[in-house]
Order: C-alpha cells, then structure tokens, then sequence
C-alpha cells in the first residue's frame, strides 16, 4: 500500500527535505496533496515533478496563477483558503500530514488532521506552543498518531519506548536534555549584537532552514518554543528539562534516566533525517544524508545557554508557567521577527517587543480554537504597537545624529 501523504508548506525548506526522502520511495508514499501559501513559481515545478491530486495555495490570488500555469496538467486540481485545506487534510484519501507550514497560520490545518485521526509528522512547532491544551486534545480524541520532525524532539522521541501509535513512555525518566546549537552568535555580548542584519542572522553555522526559525535559533526563542513543544509532546514541566549548548549540533537532544543512564540521538544536521525516522516509523528507511563520521567531527562540546545575551529564552520561560503565555510570545515573536527582517527594529529588540506584549496581553488559558485566535490578535497587535513606537524612537534617534 503507498501511503498517501500531504506536505504542508511544500515550497519550504521542510517541503524539500520531506519531498526529498518521499522522492527515494515511490513504492512507499506518495505525495497526494500539496500545500503552500504564494510561491507560484515553486508550486508549478512541483506539481509537475509530483503530480499531486490537490495543490492548495493560502493565498487566492497565487491559486489563480497557478492554476492557470496548470492548465494543461489535470492530475492537479488547484484551489485555495483554509476550509479547503481543513477538508483536505481530514479526507479518507490522505493517510499522513506533514505539518511544515510556518507559523500559527499552520494551526487550523494541523488540528483538523489531528482530529480526523491522522499520522501527523509536527515540524509546525508554533501551533502546538500556541494551542497546547486544545492540539494535544485534538490528538487524544481523534486518536491521531502525533511524530515529532523538530530534530530535538525527534531525538528524544528515538530515545523513549514508545506505545503503538508513537506515544512516548515516560516510566523511569528523570530529565530531558534539550541541546541548543547557540545559533549565529553564540559567545558574543548583546551590546556587541545592536547592529547584526538579517543576513547574519539567517546564517546559521550548523542548518539551512526558512528565515523565521533562522532568525529564531540566532535570538534562542527557538529554544524557548522547544521548551514549550517539550512540555507538551512529553508530559513535562519546565524543570524537568535541562537545556545544554551543543555547538556541533551532532548529539539531537537526550534522555536520562532515573539509573544514570544518558541516552542519545546523533547524526548529521539535516532534516531528512527526523522526516525519514517519522515516514519510517516504526519501520526504518533509508534517508540520503551521509554517514556521521565522528573522527573527522573530532569534538563534542557542551556549555550553559547565554541568558543574559540572549533574553528571549528566559522570557519564554516566564510566559510558559502561565496560562496562555506562550501564544503571545510566539505571535509577538513572529510580529518582531518579521519586523527585524524588513529592517524596521533591531536584532535586540525583538525580545523587547515580545516583553511589551506579555505585558499589555491580559493572559488566560485559551479553551477554544476562536480564544486562540483572540489571544493571537491580541498579542499581534500589541507587538505591531511596540514595534511601531520603537522605530519611531529609532528614527527620531538618527535624524539626531
Ligand atoms: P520556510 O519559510 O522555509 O517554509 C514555510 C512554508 O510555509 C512555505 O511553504 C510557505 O509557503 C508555507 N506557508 C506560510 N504561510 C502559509 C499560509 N498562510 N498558508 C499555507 N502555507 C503557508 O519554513 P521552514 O524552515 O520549512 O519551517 C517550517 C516549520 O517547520 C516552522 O514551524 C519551523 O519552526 C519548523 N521547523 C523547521 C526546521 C528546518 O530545518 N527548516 C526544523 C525544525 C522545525
Ligand atoms: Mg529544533
């Protein structure tokens, strides 16, 4: 039986390493549906090379280019919005969703897999940071296997028994060891770090990835989020959990048990490898990344995150002990982010916009997906202030000058 998958964000860099490992295994899975939100260009080579059933495009418009593009391919039907998507994802035709969309716009979709029962491989970590409680939930009821792709979690995840549907067994385990490769700048001081661009920002030293979560690993609210996504996935408080800086990004994340033990997950960094693990699962399959060759990677260190360069870590550890905190923190991070790479704040400044948004948000448990949405907006636009009044701060500083 080839199982029948469809890849959310496939014009992203999940898209490509998931499309990537499929492409190795055309007896096993087939890409079904493919889903983006405007890269037309992108979409259209996609659809040739895969020829999916459905191609659905976030935005409207994209949708009508592309299916105009398409007119002569009628394997794909092409349409938009997030009903269709819903619909799609929770249809009988589709076995497996990979939840690579980035962002609290990857939510709605993702839920709907989660209640339709689906084998959900989770690279989105924003939706479950943001709607915990409700996606958890959404798993439970509708009896959905949930396969985490983030490499760290993924790591623990090949570190734990599991059940038959991939819950994890958390008997005996005493703390989950989160590894942080430090990002870009790591050992620099935040007053030396006012000036970084968003190129250097995207540079990661260890992974490729899209620029959000590129700029997330530069400031550790990465971090932050996997703390959070650790909670959830494992059934843990945030002391439960110890966070190590792992500059080589080799050794994924660890288990230790309540015997001492230490177990751990190594290999290259590249994102085939946890895709492949949660296509595979609980079969193995063969991935394309090259043999770890430990001799040549010579050392592994490990040391203490920077908090006090890096404050977005500590302010996600804050808002995670309270209720509903970490949906404003993700929407107020991806406000500044998005803000810092049209060059309207600083790189140091993020963090202030996420700390002014946990401030002028008036927290509550969300127990709907419409209060998520509330508390989203909310936060969004609390941080769309913040960041307006310190670009203003910032203009008015250099006509000074
Ligand atoms: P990316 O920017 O490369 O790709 C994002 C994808 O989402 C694109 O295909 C884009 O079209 C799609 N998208 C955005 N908004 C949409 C909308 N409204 N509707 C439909 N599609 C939409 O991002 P990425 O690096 O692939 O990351 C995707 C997710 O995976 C993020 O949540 C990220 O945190 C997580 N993740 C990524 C990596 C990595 O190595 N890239 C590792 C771990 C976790
Ligand atoms: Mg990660």
């Amino acid at each position: 039986m080839v199982r029948q998958i469809a890849v959310l964000g496939a014009t992203g860099s999940i898209g490509a390493s998931t499309l990537d490992v499929i492409q190795r295994h055309p007896n096993r899975y087939r890409p079904a549906v493919l889903a983006a939100n405007r890269s037309v260009d992108e979409m259209e080579r996609l659809c040739r090379l895969h020829a999916p059933d459905h191609a659905v495009m976030g935005d409207p418009e994209a949708a009508q280019a592309l299916a105009e593009k398409l007119k002569d391919q009628t394997a794909t039907e092409v349409s938009s919005g997030a009903a269709m998507l819903d619909q799609l994802v929770s249809a009988p035709a589709v076995d497996t969703v990979v939840a690579g969309i980035v962002g609290f716009a990857g939510l709605r979709a993702t839920l709907s897999a989660a209640g339709a029962g689906k084998t959900i491989l989770l690279a989105n970590k924003e939706a479950l940071v943001s709607a915990g409680g409700l996606f958890m939930d959404a798993v439970k009821r509708g009896g959905a296997a949930l396969l985490p792709v983030d490499s760290e979690h993924n790591a623990m995840h090949q570190c734990l028994p599991t059940d038959a549907r991939g819950r994890p067994q958390m008997h005996h385990v005493e703390k989950i060891i989160l590894t942080a490769s430090g990002g870009p700048f790591r050992g620099r001081t935040r007053a030396s770090l006012t000036e970084v661009t968003p190129e250097e920002a995207c540079a990661h030293p260890n992974w490729s990835m899209g620029q959000k979560i590129s700029v997330d690993s530069a400031t550790l609210a990465n971090k932050g989020l996997e703390l959070a996504e650790a909670c959830w996935l494992f059934d843990r408080t945030p002391d439960q959990i110890d966070i190590v800086v792992h500059p080589q990004s080799i050794v994924h994340s660890m288990i230790r048990y309540c015997d001492g033990s230490v177990l751990a997950q190594l290999g290259q960094p590249d994102m085939r490898t946890p895709i492949a693990y949660c296509l595979g699962w609980p079969d193995r399959v063969a991935a394309g990344v090259a043999p770890l060759d430990l001799v040549s990677t010579g050392r592994l260190d490990f040391e203490a995150p920077d908090m006090t360069a890096f404050p977005c870590l500590a302010l996600a550890k804050r808002a995670i002990t309270q209720p509903g905190g970490m949906c404003v923190f993700s929407a107020a991070n991806e406000v500044a982010v998005a803000a810092f790479l049209a060059r309207e704040i600083r790189f140091t400044e993020i963090d202030v916009v996420i700390a002014n948004a946990l401030e002028a948000v008036t927290l509550s448990e969300p127990k709907s997906l419409d209060a998520v949405q509330t508390l989203d907006k909310e936060a969004r636009s609390a941080a769309a202030q913040a960041v307006a009044q310190i670009a203003s701060l910032n203009e008015r500083h250099e006509k000074e000058q």
